[in-house]
């Protein structure tokens, strides 16, 4: 039977473990945190799909799709993305997944961001939770059948690679504080987005990329990781931006700023009727462009309309900010919401080391230069699908292996010295604590990776990260700080170097940030950027897709 390890239980995870599973494949699916932890269970506003007749088609999902990125993203990728999309809420409905219908029975599907159509389907004001509920009781369904084995507390700590070929991982194990060996014949990296490192953000800080980072030091190659999206509508909190989803400008929702007394619907102004509903990197780079408060009006739908479609925006702003939306507006600033760079990935996910995959925001694939809002559940799914099909067409290395002598290799001295490095690890002594690295880490990234950039802000970036990677192995950590954040720290910091290597390397402005130094789009750069480490050498080429013909 062929084995698969699966590291991260958010929308991504489960859905590969339940399809693997369904496959006949035994399944180990590891996370430090529960699947009810992810932050896939955020996600409120909905999930984009092509259904029933009418104007709507997987043509114009795919067009929005590649337009709303950028014309960067691979055009099969995003073909396989739009037609698969229809089948996955069926999919989801058969697991138990209960979308918003209208009276007719139908799926009610809202409009959102940078799509020619209302093709978001949602369920209520919790899809992520919903979604994530009904896939953990499928999960467990499994589970009980012996076909997936589900383990927590494990952070993933390195990947058992040779010779190009993957064989597994090694883990951090927090109830033991040891490392633990996993063997597997296809490993399948499901970690999420990068969100520590920029500290404050809409999603969960869980979510490291130490995983990217350290797969990326193992000769992983990362791509497109200088495109950051900055939601345009969240609230500032002191620990926290919170999303004031986009269903409120779906709903209707006007963003405007006050001058001279008078409310100016900027991008009204510069857009026309559908100016608000513009894709989230057009809104945001305009926002920072007026340099003023901008505030987001949906009052005129009245407390009783307000409560029935975006109840969760509602709480919201009351509870934080003890603002009553039906009477007043809501004042909102863009901040780091998604990452569109990640693990660089062929059409069937697996990335550049044979029998090793990655999927979800972890990966980058489907969103080009810009992610266009209810794309990401979807393709978190749909890159589950994909994956598990892919391992189901390849061979069986464990059968191979019982009729031959054993081909995979020792991996036992590898995780020998692993464990001497992390033992050594505990008796460095600095005056640094980890947190305070990485908050500042966090602090120089939101300054220096912002929406406008430009050469300078690059460079002291790189001076900054390069001066804390210095110190990075010096770092005292101990039980009461829990050894991950300490070892963690050089894959989180060298991702970020790659991150800001790219940024650099990026001489034009595109999708999600401006180069105030190159504020054009240039077509020699339509094309994904692809970074790759070697003996710490930072090596970044762009890589052109095929063109879209319609
Ligand atoms: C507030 C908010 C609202 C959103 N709303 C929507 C929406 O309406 N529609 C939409 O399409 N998208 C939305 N998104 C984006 C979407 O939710 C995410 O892109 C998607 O859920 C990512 O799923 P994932 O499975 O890749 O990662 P996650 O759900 O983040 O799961 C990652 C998993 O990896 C584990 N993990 C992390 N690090 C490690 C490690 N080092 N070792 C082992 N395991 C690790 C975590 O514990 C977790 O189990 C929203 C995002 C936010 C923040």
């Amino acid at each position: 039977m062929k084995r698969v390890l699966i590291v991260g239980s958010g929308i991504a995870g489960i859905s590969c473990a339940i399809e693997c599973a369904g496959k006949g494949m035994d399944v180990t699916l590891v996370s430090p945190f529960p699947s009810e932890r992810a932050q896939s269970v955020l996600a409120a506003g909905g999930i984009n799909a092509v259904l029933y007749d009418g104007d709507d088609s997987v043509k114009c999902h795919m067009e929005d799709t590649l337009k709303g990125g950028c014309n960067i993203a691979g055009t099969e990728a995003v073909r396989g993305l739009c037609t698969d999309a229809p089948e996955i809420i069926r999919w989801l409905e058969k697991k138990g997944t209960v979308f918003t219908t209208n009276p007719d029975g139908k799926i009610s599907r809202r409009a959102f961001g940078g799509q020619s159509h209302n093709r978001t389907c949602y369920c209520g004001s919790a899809t992520g939770k919903q979604i994530m509920t009904a896939l953990v009781m499928e999960a467990r369904r499994f589970e009980g059948q012996g076909k997936i084995k589900r383990i927590l507390w494990m952070d993933f700590y390195k990947a058992l690679i040779k010779d190009g070929k993957c064989y597994g991982a090694i883990f951090y194990d927090e109830s033991k504080a040891d490392l633990v060996m996993i063997p597997a014949d296809y490993l399948v990296i499901a970690t999420g987005g990068q969100n520590a490192l920029f500290g404050k953000t809409t999603g969960s800080t869980l979510c490291d990329g130490y995983a990217q980072g350290k797969l990326f030091m193992q000769g992983v190659e990362l791509k497109n990781l200088e495109f950051i999206q900055y939601h345009p509508t969240t609230l500032e909190t002191a620990q926290k931006k919170l999303l004031v989803s986009e269903a409120v400008r779906g709903e209707g929702g006007r963003l405007y700023y006050v001058e001279n007394g008078k409310r100016v619907y900027f991008m009204e102004d510069l857009y026309g009727e559908r100016g608000n509903l513009m894709p989230r990197d057009i809104v945001s780079k305009t926002m920072a462009a007026t340099g003023r408060d901008i505030f987001l009006d949906i009052s005129f739908l009245g407390k009783e309309e307000i409560l029935k479609r975006i109840p969760e925006v509602y709480d919201l702003c009351q509870k934080y900010k003890g603002i009553d939306i039906s009477k007043e507006s809501i004042p909102v600033t863009p901040s780091v919401h998604f990452f569109m760079g990640g693990i660089a990935v062929k059409n069937n996910h697996e990335t550049k080391v044979e029998n090793l995959y990655a999927i979800g925001e972890c990966a980058s694939i489907y969103h080009g230069a810009n992610r266009l809002g209810g794309n990401s559940l979807l393709a978190a799914i749909h890159g589950a699908r994909v994956a598990a099909e892919s391992i189901e067409s390849k061979g069986n290395p464990s059968d191979l292996e019982n009729k031959t002598e054993s081909i995979t290799p020792d991996f036992s001295d590898e995780l020998k010295e692993e464990r001497i490095a992390l033992a050594n690890r505990r008796s460095f002594e600095s005056v640094f604590p980890v947190m305070y690295l990485r908050d500042m880490l966090a602090e120089n990234l939101r300054e220096d990776l912002g929406i406008v950039r430009n050469e300078e802000k690059l460079k002291k970036g790189l001076d900054d990260v390069d001066y804390y990677l210095s110190i990075a192995d010096k770092i005292h950590y101990d039980r009461s700080e829990m050894a991950y954040l300490g070892f963690s720290l050089t894959g989180i910091l060298t991702l970020a170097r790659a991150t800001l290597v790219c940024a650099g390397f990026r001489e034009e402005s595109r999708g999600a940030h401006i180069r105030s130094d190159y504020p054009d789009s240039l077509d020699q750069w339509k094309a994904a950027t692809i970074i790759s480490y070697d003996n710490g050498e930072y090596r970044t080429r762009l890589d052109v897709e095929k063109e879209y013909e319609s």
